[in-house]
């Protein structure tokens, strides 16, 4: 059952009564069952390729290799990996047993959660919402699924999708904005997987404590990028210019800022323009480019020329870009040095394709620049110097880090993804994401008759005391 926009309190109920009503049944289902599905969500996948490269491009002209990299692939990815893994996930794991308990056996029984929320951005609309879905089918899970309203295309085909694919009611499409999702997270599910920024993230861990529902935040925030003065420049280039331009910055963990050695500092910004060139053609024609899409709409518009222009206004100066399109919510490829610390450009995430480099001194400067904001989603180290890149790993913390590279370590299945407190709460990906929707239950196998245990009962004789203060000592 699909609910549309606006859907009442009591529709929504009536929804999640009858998901909860195959709850039981869904429980119940085998590995094969889950692995069936998860089939059926891939066939559909290749076979519609093209419904969803032209929703997401109706939704804000993202060119269609793009959507098959980074939309439809890591789904496929992810499907696949966990068809390989799912029986291995999935297996009870057994557990050694502590000399205080000889005699017991334990194991670690994964089980579904039960009902799921998955809301889901607008950013990546389709491989954020289905992402998720396919660790949560892997588990076991049901699920109803909130897309984002900001992509109405894609939230439509999502919805298309799932009646195609499922039997009614073991995964629903609920469609709406805010006031949808607010009456969404009133109901008593057993997990919500959240994918959006750290202020709605509080809203919904706020919520989800009325029901004490378990939650996986996957947030956002400032994610930096440090340039070493000991490294290859271009390289570091090419691959921040792919990283932050892709989806017209749109990008969680895109890099929000680049901290630059002031020794490279101007040899960089020079090759750093080249690269962006080469991508996206060349900075006269950068609207033209088919390899370059268009901000999401006006509000994000006008919120991203507010942060371009309050930064010149502060002191900022533009290396490349700024000329700004208003018809075509179309922002260039903007690269921003001499930014003050305090334009609200260096405050808040940027999401978006403005890419304000800072320089620094020492790598004390830097690494004190990081920690002077909230934990990061992910931090990029781009150099050869081992000391230094081991340095910037053990004095800051973030959901992830990745060296020489950016972004990509999204689509690794065998990493955890996500983020740490600001940036977000839990891990997804891979076994990580089946872990997410699953109840890790510990389950003990005591043997009958004398126990261990036993031997510490009350009466607390001296014997018993003699045991315990054994116990305490050495086991
Ligand atoms: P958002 O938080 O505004 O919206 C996300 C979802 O929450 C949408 O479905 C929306 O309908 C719903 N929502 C919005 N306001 C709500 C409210 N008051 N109550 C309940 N639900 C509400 O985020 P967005 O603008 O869609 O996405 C951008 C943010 O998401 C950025 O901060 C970005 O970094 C983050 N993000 C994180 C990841 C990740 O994997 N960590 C991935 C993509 C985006």
């Amino acid at each position: 059952m699909t609910v549309k926009k606006m859907a009442s309190k009591s529709d929504l109920k009536t929804v999640f009564s009858k998901i909860q009503l195959k709850k039981e049944r869904f429980e119940m289902t085998s590995i094969k069952s889950r692995k069936y599905a998860l089939k059926s969500i891939l066939k559909w996948l290749i076979a519609n390729d093209e419904r969803i490269k032209k929703a997401i491009y109706d939704d804000f002209k993202k060119p269609p290799s793009e959507t098959d990299v980074t939309e439809i692939y890591p789904v496929v990815s992810e499907i696949r990996h966990a068809l390989n893994h799912l029986s291995a996930w999935a297996n009870p794991l057994k557990v050694d047993t502590p000399l205080s308990m000889l005699g017991s056996t334990s194991y670690v029984k994964y089980e579904p959660k039960g009902v799921c929320l998955i809301i889901a951005p607008w950013n990546y609309p389709f491989n954020l919402a289905i992402g998720p879905l396919v660790s949560c089918i892997a588990a076991g899970n049901v699920a109803i699924i909130k897309p984002s309203e900001m992509t109405p295309n894609t939230a439509s085909l999502i919805q298309a999708m799932i009646t195609e694919i499922f039997p009614e009611k073991e995964v629903v499409v609920v469609n709406g904005g805010v006031d949808v999702s607010k009456e969404l997270l009133t109901l008593p599910f057993d997990h919500i997987f959240f994918t959006g920024s750290p202020n709605v993230g509080k809203i919904v861990m706020r919520a989800a404590s009325d029901n004490l529902t378990s939650v996986t935040l996957e947030l956002g925030g400032k994610s930096p990028a440090i340039v070493d003065n000991e490294g290859d420049l271009v390289n570091a280039a090419e691959k921040i210019a792919w990283g932050k331009f892709l989806n017209n910055g749109q990008t969680c963990i895109a890099p929000d800022y680049l901290l630059v050695h002031e020794d490279v500092a101007s040899e960089f910004s020079k090759i750093l323009v080249k690269q962006i060139d080469k991508l996206f053609g060349s900075s006269n024609n950068f609207s033209e480019s088919k390899s370059y899409g268009r901000i999401v709409n006006k509000h994000h518009y006008d919120r991203l020329n507010r942060l371009l222009e309050k930064a010149i206004t502060d002191g900022a100066e533009i290396a490349m870009g700024g000329n700004t399109i208003e018809d075509e919510n179309f922002i260039p490829p903007t690269v921003l040095t001499n930014v003050p610390m305090s334009s609200d450009i260096m405050q808040e995430e940027i999401f978006g394709p403005l890419l304000p480099i800072i320089t620094y001194h020492s790598l004390k400067e830097a690494i004190d620049t990081i920690n002077s904001k909230p934990k990061a989603l992910a931090l990029y180290y781009f150099g050869t110097n081992k000391k230094n890149r081991e340095e910037v790993l053990s004095k800051t913390t973030s959901g992830n880090a990745v060296i020489n590279d950016c972004v990509i370590h999204f689509g690794h299945v065998n990493l955890p993804f996500g983020g740490v407190n600001n940036s977000g709460i839990g891990k997804s990906h891979g076994k990580h994401g089946f872990l997410a929707f699953s109840n890790e239950k510990g389950v003990m196998k005591q043997r009958t008759g004398l126990t261990s245990t036993k031997f510490i009962y009350p009466p607390y004789t001296d014997s018993k005391k003699a045991i315990i203060s054994f116990l305490k000592k050495y086991l």
